[in-house]
């Protein structure tokens, strides 16, 4: 069955400049690619990503992790996989949570690191099963910026709404 799965290339990687190698990794799978974007990541968005460790002592620094503010890159990409297993496939490549526990060969073992801090630096995010990944997904992105449909929408007319158009 066709699964969805949220990437992000955390801050460490853009600024390790992994990219490319990190999107050929992932190529392995040949899933399809379905959303792609660059985010600014507010205070907000990074304490509701992660909001299961909220409780955890390394809670802070791991929100400014993914903001940016410990690699001087204030932002992150924001890819969905979509296929057969998506998230298994892209957990396999992807490699442990701990870089130093992580396969060697995998992304994590291959680019991740601990800090003195405490915090692991592991390059990239995984979604790590179906209902995470539903609510990340609809966290990162709107159903417009999807190129299929993953999820039930509904249409809303809001009058007041605000956004910038090409001048
Ligand atoms: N993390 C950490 N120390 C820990 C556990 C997690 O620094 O002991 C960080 C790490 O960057 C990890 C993120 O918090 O990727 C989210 O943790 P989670 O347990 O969800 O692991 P993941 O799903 O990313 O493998
Ligand atoms: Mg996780």
């Amino acid at each position: 069955m066709s699964q969805a799965a949220l990437i992000l290339i955390k801050p460490d990687g853009l600024k390790k400049s992994l990219t490319g190698n990190i999107l050929t990794r992932l190529s392995e799978t040949k899933l399809e690619i379905v959303a792609a974007k660059m985010v600014r990541v507010s205070e907000a968005l990074a304490k509701e990503h992660y909001v299961h460790l909220q409780d955890k002592p390394f809670f802070d620094e791991l929100v400014k992790y993914l903001q940016g503010e410990l690699h001087d890159r204030k932002k992150v990409m924001a890819l969905v996989y979509w296929g057969n297993d998506a998230i298994k496939k892209c957990r396999e490549l992807v490699g442990s949570t701990n870089p130093e526990e992580a396969d060697p060969t995998s992304i994590r073992g291959s680019y991740g690191r601990i800090t003195t801090h405490g915090v692991y630096e592991n390059v990239i995010h995984v979604s790590s099963d179906a209902l995470e990944a539903e609510r990340e997904i609809k966290l990162w992105l709107d159903p417009e910026e999807i190129i299929v449909d993953l999820y039930p929408t509904k249409e809303m007319v809001t009058k007041e709404h605000k956004k910038k158009v090409w001048a």
